[in-house]
């Protein structure tokens, strides 16, 4: 039976499956091994489209709290990211000359210290305690708290901003509206919010299905934003597409008295082309899903029957829903590798591989390396000349697989 589901965006419940990824632990869990043999709570994974406004969502919420006690995301541990935010924060100190700035979802303020260097005015909000206090550290003012319309009513007075930046939070927070209208309360009349998510568009186009995990509520076009930006007076003004995480989209926010200029009106066209606004273009996105876990599967088989040991690279939220989808356990990957010191000597979520250093490629020599960061493929081939030299191979899932 198909259940109902009302949008989060407009109310609407005509709401219609695009993928079901099965019961997945949540994708930012890492466990420590002394939980090992413990049951690890599932929830239902799957996204569904309004085919009114045409949001696509999350099937099933779960609880901030669930997700957010156990939270180790830092964003200093990718280079790729450090360069992203370093340029993005010179580029609008110089575009905006900001007067205050307010980044919502802060982290260890890998973004805003280059506004506090400058000596610039402003306030990170970041939910995770701990997280907080390491941006403290850097000399980045950081308020512990969820953005909410309600939080920005509290914060008007004397945070009031011209630039207001949030990088992937827009897509994680379930009330989507209330975090709107926040946005509507906190702006100054000519100011701009700028935020940046994973493009849905690239993610159906290229079967990104691992971009998929509890805590990412939304999958935005810009086809289903402007619609929720207008029921609070607020406006799209400008869209551009960066490379990081996949394919992202930025958008520049405004109060609706201010124009769009033609890249809304360019982009907009282009998902009228592609049929965004119709069930057709979703449709074939949980085949292609189901191509790539039976290619993988095809390869796993051929690396067992030559012998061949296996490990992982990248041990972030989509490299668990990939592992779980594929059903790949310690059975077919002896560990995984990642930066974070955090997430070393813990177990990846549902799988239950154990996390280790990126030097173990070297030490221990796997002679294929499934590549879960698929979407830093570049920078990590790079990173890894060495294995490479020494005949190792990475197999790279998305958009096709493919061994390099
Ligand atoms: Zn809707």
């Amino acid at each position: 039976m198909i259940r109902e589901i009302q949008c989060r965006s407009c109310a609407s419940c005509s709401t219609e499956e695009v993928i079901n990824l099965g019961e997945q632990p949540l994708a930012n869990n890492f466990l420590s091994p002394e939980f090992l043999g413990l049951p690890e709570r599932r929830f239902p994974l799957g996204i569904v489209v309004c085919t009114e406004c045409w949001m696509l969502q999350i099937t099933d919420l779960v609880p901030p709290v669930d997700l957010f006690s156990q939270y180790v995301y830092f964003s200093s541990y990718s280079e790729a990211w450090v360069v992203h935010a370093a340029a993005c924060a010179a580029r609008y100190r110089e575009e905006f000359s900001p007067g205050h700035v307010v980044e919502i979802a802060s982290n260890d303020g890998y973004l805003l210290r280059h506004f506090a260097d400058h000596d610039i005015s402003h306030l990170g909000i970041e939910p995770a305690a701990n997280i907080a206090k390491v941006a403290r550290a850097k000399g980045v003012e950081t308020r512990v708290d969820f953005f909410s319309e309600k939080l920005a009513r509290d914060l008007v007075s004397e945070h009031s901003a011209d630039l207001i930046l949030a990088n992937n939070v827009f897509a994680h927070v379930p009330d989507t509206n209330n975090f709107v209208a926040g946005l509507k309360v906190l702006l100054t009349a000519d100011g701009h919010a700028v935020m940046e998510f994973p493009y849905a568009v690239e993610m159906i186009g290229q079967g990104e299905f691992d971009t998929i995990y509890h805590e990412h509520v939304f999958y935005f076009t810009l086809t289903s934003l402007e619609p929720l930006m207008a029921r609070h007076q607020m406006r799209i003004t400008r869209v551009e597409r960066t490379p990081m995480h996949g394919e992202s989209l930025r958008i520049f926010v405004r109060h609706d008295s201010h124009r769009a200029d033609e890249t809304v009106a360019s982009l907009r066209e282009e998902e009228v082309r592609l049929g965004v606004g119709s069930t057709a273009f979703y449709q074939d996105f949980a085949s292609k899903a189901e191509v790539t876990r039976s290619q993988v599967d095809d390869q796993f088989r051929e690396f067992k029957a030559k012998g061949q040991r296996v490990a992982a690279y990248g041990a972030a939220a989509k490299g668990s829903t990939f592992l779980n989808f594929c059903g790949l356990t310690v059975e077919d990957i002896e560990f995984v590798v990642d930066r974070s010191p955090h997430k070393q000597g813990k177990l990846m979520p549902g799988t239950l591989i154990p996390i280790l250093s990126c030097e173990e490629l070297g030490n221990r020599a796997p002679e294929v390396t499934l590549l879960l960061a698929w979407n830093f493929a570049d920078e990590i081939l790079g990173q890894q000349a060495g294995y490479r030299e020494a005949g190792g191979k990475f197999l790279i899932p998305i958009p096709e697989v493919r061994l390099a």
